[in-house]
């Protein structure tokens, strides 16, 4: 096999195994370096799927995460080493994707999804896998996605079980025809319910699979079907989906406008050892010069613990934060809402 238009010598044999798979063939193998696909969320689902897109030749990834490497991420996160911690998801990801596979282009964005910017992030794309946490920014995603025609490979995982599908907008269900309404609040998080590796691994695999059957223009296996899988006894079931006519977001005859998606400007979420987190996540990205930013924190007595090109993670006495480029601001250890917010305005001097 020698090079071609396509690809140089090298990418021939680095990805010489799948092409000779036949539902791949050179043709799939080209297809998908034409593709674009975002990443959305680089924790546990979002780790394994950039990790095997990226390594698969998928030609152009944008990763978007807005949380910053903790200890407590790599028994499950392995584009991640204990000399990530501290430093922003997706710069930590940039730097493992392009050492991985130096023939694709790697986009980081270090934001927060919200309603207001979620078209924005996805504009441009030809698929998005959501590898979200949580489900405000899921719905913002789905939305976007639906209004864009951009299809979207739902999964999510918690204590030893999983599920995913692929949604195709007017074909088959949206994420709002079978997971309406569901509150934050409600769902357990990984840092009380745990969560296995096994499970995550399984089921990003199981996401990519359809990620590539979808690029390479093969019907998707779980376009009108949800999977579930329990590690606990390796079952796996397949629960019919269908298009809602009257969902709010994706239905032919809509009883009624979507429900608003919760957004806070800032948020109250658990962190390590119950310890309170406040999260500031501004709709743009703000393009912060960190320079002088790092320069204020260190006048204020803060020291400075990683200085990243797209973050800073910083700390004095019990009070941790990370600041990134985008404006969004993680604080940890100072009391409530109202100390946060006075803290974060002293931080960004306004
Ligand atoms: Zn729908």
């Amino acid at each position: 096999m020698g090079s071609n238009e396509f690809f140089s010598e090298e990418e021939l044999v680095y990805y010489s195994r799948q092409i000779v798979l036949k539902e791949l063939g050179l043709q799939g193998q080209a297809r998908l370096k034409d593709a674009h696909v975002c990443v959305a969320g680089l924790g546990g689902l979002g780790s394994p799927v950039s990790t095997q897109l990226a390594s698969m030749g998928v030609g152009h990834l944008r990763i978007v995460d807005r949380d910053v490497v903790e200890m407590s991420n790599l028994q499950r996160q392995h584009l991640y080493g204990v000399d990530s911690v501290g430093y922003p998801k997706v710069e930590a990801a940039a730097t493992r994707l392009e050492r991985m596979n130096p023939y694709i282009a790697i986009e980081p964005m270090p934001l927060s999804i919200t309603p207001g910017n979620a078209e924005k992030i996805i504009s441009g794309m030809d698929l998005v896998v959501d590898c979200l946490d949580s489900m405000a920014p899921r719905y913002a995603l789905n939305r976007a996605c639906v209004k864009l025609g951009i299809p979207m490979i739902f999964g999510a995982v918690i204590s030893n079980v999983g599920n995913a599908t692929t949604i195709i907008p007017g074909e088959t269900a949206c994420l709002e025809c079978f997971q309406g309404n569901v509150d934050d609040e409600a769902l357990p998080s990984c840092a009380v319910a745990g969560v296995h590796p096994s499970v995550i691994g399984i089921l990003a695999s199981i996401q990519v699979s359809e990620v590539v059957r979808v690029l390479t223009g093969r019907p998707p296996n779980l376009a009108d079907s949800l999977i579930f899988c329990d590690l606990e006894d390796l079952s796996f079931e397949k629960i019919k989906l269908a298009k809602v006519d009257n969902c709010p977001v994706c239905g032919t005859s809509p009883k009624s406008e979507p429900s608003p998606i919760r957004h806070e400007p800032v948020q109250e979420i658990c962190g390590r050892e119950g310890r309170r987190v406040y999260v500031f996540s501004p709709d743009d990205d703000m393009g912060l010069g960190l320079w002088a930013l790092n320069g204020r924190l260190a006048a204020l007595g803060y020291s400075i613990d990683v200085e990243a090109r797209m973050g800073t993670t910083f700390s004095r006495g019990d009070v941790r934060g990370s600041v990134l480029s985008s404006g969004v601001t993680i604080l940890e250890g100072v009391g409530d809402m109202e100390e946060a917010v006075r803290l974060h305005g002293v931080i960004h001097a306004e």
